[in-house]
């Protein structure tokens, strides 16, 4: 493989480390989201606050999975770093930025 595989190899490397990050916490949030809430009212209204904001994590966090996947798919690929839409290069800070860019600045806009 060329010169890019190594280039983005550093970048894979990382997002897999953000992926298994991620996938941790987000068993994490999973198991507080399935606890059985308290018997007593009060403490249910709160638990049930924090179930919220949970779920909202929750969905934030799977969301992120999702572009990273795609991202390290695209660095298996080859396409990584090429945009979408428009099929020009990504400008690389845009990229150092947000590794899970999949457009370039243009064409997210
Ligand atoms: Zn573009």
């Amino acid at each position: 493989m060329g010169r890019d595989m190594n280039e983005h190899e550093e970048i894979a490397k990382a997002l897999k480390a953000r992926l298994s990050e991620l996938r941790m916490h987000l068993a994490k949030v999973d198991r507080e989201l399935h606890k059985p809430l308290s018997a007593d009212s009060e403490d249910q209204a709160t638990e049930l606050e924090n179930q919220e904001a949970l779920e909202v994590i929750k969905k934030t966090e799977t969301t992120e999975i999702h572009q990273i996947e795609a991202a390290l798919e695209r660095i298996s690929e080859g396409t990584y770093g090429t945009c979408a839409k428009c099929g020009e290069p990504i400008d690389p800070r845009r990229l150092k930025a947000l590794p899970t860019a999949a457009t370039c600045i243009s064409c997210s806009a």
